[in-house]
């Protein structure tokens, strides 16, 4: 049985993250709730239902357009596995509770925002805002232990971020600062402190090897978001396991 909602889960997770990636590529360009079905980018040929099923369309048409056949972006295709996997993942360390809902509230912020990131260098208001009564809402029945830590993560995320802009002058952008005070919500204090942590951590990681792999020059501009939302992910699911760790290695 518990195979079996893990496949149905994957399978959401996959179909959500199709969602995610409208939502990513269409909000920015105030396009969300334009009524022209789903189209190749390049020659506008509308897509069939079989051209539209979550990675296996990408799999079968070989990552072409049918008709112009141009190359589709792989994040499509990647981000509907990720959606699954973190929805499948979700199920597992939560079952059937209302964490879940945070879960999965989460792990779909994640993936738009690495999709909004990627394609625009943008983390747009409009997404925050919408999530922001989400997570307040969840956290008021759901709250963390001690339950001014939600307040305490956001702030500390919002100033701490501020601090790093004033000081590094562009290293981050305002919507990163958003971004962490909407995280400190969900992640409380340790959790937001941790994510910063390890956002700079795997940034700094990936950027020196793609420096190396001259795969980027070192003036490019990296996109954080994707950092960040990978960075809260790990910490949510392994920050406390994280924090004990480190704290019994101490003694
Ligand atoms: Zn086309």
């Amino acid at each position: 049985m518990e195979l079996y909602y893990q496949i149905a889960f994957f399978i959401f997770g996959m179909v959500f993250g199709s969602f995610c990636n409208v939502i990513g590529i269409r909000v920015p360009l105030n396009k969300l709730f334009e009524s022209q079905r789903s189209h190749c980018p390049f020659c506008n040929k509308t897509l069939h239902w079989y051209e539209l099923i979550p990675v296996l369309s990408y799999v079968f048409l070989s990552g072409k357009c049918k008709l112009c056949k141009t190359r589709l972006s792989m994040i499509y295709p990647i981000m509907e596995l990720l959606t699954g996997f973190l929805f499948t993942f979700s199920f597992s360390v939560h079952g059937f509770t209302l964490e879940l809902i945070v879960a999965l509230t989460l792990s779909s912020l994640g993936v738009i925002l690495i999709v909004t990131d990627l394609c625009y260098m943008l983390i747009p208001n409009k997404i925050m805002l919408f999530f922001l009564p989400i997570f307040l809402i969840l956290r008021i029945f759901l709250p963390l232990d001690p339950w001014w830590s939600s307040l305490l993560g956001s702030f500390i995320g919002f100033v701490f971020i501020m601090l790093i802009i004033l000081i590094s002058k562009g290293g981050m952008g305002g919507g990163d600062m958003k971004l962490f005070a909407l995280l400190g919500i969900v992640l409380g204090y340790q959790g937001i402190l941790l994510t910063f942590l390890f956002s700079t951590l795997l940034a700094t990681v990936v950027s020196i090897l793609l420096i190396l792999l001259k795969k980027i020059n070192r003036k490019y501009p990296i996109p954080f978001g994707p950092y960040i939302c990978g960075s809260a992910l790990i910490t949510y699911f392994y920050g406390n396991d994280i924090i004990n760790w480190y704290i019994t290695s101490l003694y």
